[in-house]
């Protein structure tokens, strides 16, 4: 049995859907578990009605306009795809959601995001799964929030692999078809509540079904033609990488590589399933292979060197930390902040330690550095020293700043060995 994961490009239009039905049909009788994502940049627009919703409540006209701009844009896939015949559970999807926003108190915004947000995948995976059924690719539907289950950390739940386990394997065995269609990103709480995994999260679904399955393979289809040595958006000397082991992998979505959500790796690396990342558009290109470390290619002869690579994030805020009674910093205090970050899921990027202060560079998401700060309040402050930071990791390679860097100031530098990380604001 194989896993499929198809990401928002690969489903943004009615070509598109067209495109990974031909790719599941030349898998043949192959058993395959297809992840999908939300069409396009429909996530992003499902944020935008979350944020309107938390302004004005269940009065709030924007986020119904913009609600019904992404139903109209849904409608003009599906009726493309249906030739006007259009499933009901489409529209049903639309109508839930409108009467969840039209009903709901703001209360936990973390939960309301989850339960907007998730209507995404639920969508994109009826339209395709539909799609399919009507052109003879029978398959069916699988509600992953019944199969994946998470704590109650919304917008990036926490698995709980043991009961995801069971669950899972019990739901694909109730699957009578070859074809399993189901939705990335999403998870359920125990008590029947939706959650997501983080965004991007989808390629983490599908690991998570390769693990549980114990699948031959995982195939994430995207539109590159593999893992690139960069961000071929942002650097132009971009290259493909063939292969990479895990331990290599991890290291380039540790530094915030997006090609691969950070959390794939790891089940994958637990049950030696390979990994490829192949272009849906280019069919003849095998891709990138991220399987473990072939014997005898060690050190001596150069195969498990890293590549080189370059990592670009922005949209960092730089924290000082520093203690309530001006004292230094004592290992125990940093103990402290680490745990905190950890229980509010923070991760930093970066970080400096000075005699009175403590610096880390973390995503600019007020929510969890609010968290931290409550958390923490007791014996230190907090503060956001700058909020629009980048951080520019380079492995191995002399590299001429692009523009969007070149304009900004570098801030911090560190160097180890063939790795250099500058932090610009
Ligand atoms: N649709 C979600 C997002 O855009 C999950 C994913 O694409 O992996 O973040
Ligand atoms: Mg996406």
């Amino acid at each position: 049995m194989k896993v499929f994961k198809f990401g928002g490009a690969s489903v943004k239009d009615a070509s598109a859907v067209k495109n990974v039905s031909n790719i599941i049909s030349s898998f043949g009788n192959e058993q395959l578990v297809v992840v999908v994502s939300a069409m396009g940049k429909t996530t992003n627009a499902l944020e935008e009605i979350w944020k309107a919703f938390l302004k004005e409540g269940k009065d709030s006209l924007e986020a119904l306009r913009l609600l019904e701009k992404l139903k109209l844009e849904h409608l003009d896939i599906a009726s493309e795809l249906f030739e006007g015949n259009l499933p009901d559970s489409i529209l049903e999807e639309f109508a839930h959601l409108r009467s969840f926003i039209a009903s709901r108190k703001v209360l936990n915004e973390q939960f309301i995001y989850d339960q907007i947000v998730s209507k995404g995948e639920m969508i994109s995976t009826k339209i395709v799964s539909e799609y399919l059924n009507r052109n003879e690719l029978l398959n069916n539907w699988l509600d992953v929030r019944d199969c994946i289950f998470t704590n109650r950390n919304f917008r990036e739940g926490i698995v709980d692999w043991d009961r995801t386990e069971k669950q899972l394997s019990a739901a694909y065995k109730n699957c009578e078809k070859d074809i399993v269609i189901t939705q990335g990103f999403l998870g359920g709480t125990a008590e029947g509540m939706t959650t997501t995994l983080g965004r991007e999260g989808s390629d983490y679904s599908a690991a998570i079904f390769a693990y549980c399955l114990n699948a031959e393979d995982l195939t994430i289809w995207k539109d590159v033609p593999g893992v690139l040595s960069a961000d071929p958006r942002k650097f132009t000397r971009a290259q493909l990488i063939n292969k990479l082991s895990y331990q290599q992998a991890m290291q380039m979505t540790y530094h915030g590589a997006k090609v691969i959500h950070h959390k794939t790796i790891k089940p994958l690396f637990e049950k030696a399933i390979p990994l490829i990342v192949r272009s849906f558009s280019d069919l003849e290109k095998p891709g990138t292979v991220i399987c473990p470390k072939s014997k005898g290619t060690g050190r001596k002869n150069g195969n498990s060197e890293m590549p080189p690579f370059i990592v670009h994030l922005n949209g960092l805020a730089m924290l000082r930390i520093t203690r309530k009674n001006a004292l230094p910093f004592s290992e125990n205090d940093l103990a402290s902040i680490y745990v905190a970050m950890g229980n509010t899921y923070n991760h930093a990027h970066f970080s400096l330690r000075e005699a009175d202060a403590f610096l880390l560079l973390v995503d600019y998401q007020e929510f969890r550095i609010q968290s931290l700060s409550q958390v923490l309040e007791e014996h230190f402050v907090i503060q956001v020293i700058e909020r629009d930071c980048d951080l520019l990791t380079v492995h191995d390679q002399d590299i001429v700043l692009p523009d969007f860097l070149a304009s900004k100031r570098q801030w911090m530098n560190l160097k180890t060995g063939k790795l250099e990380q500058t932090v610009f604001y």
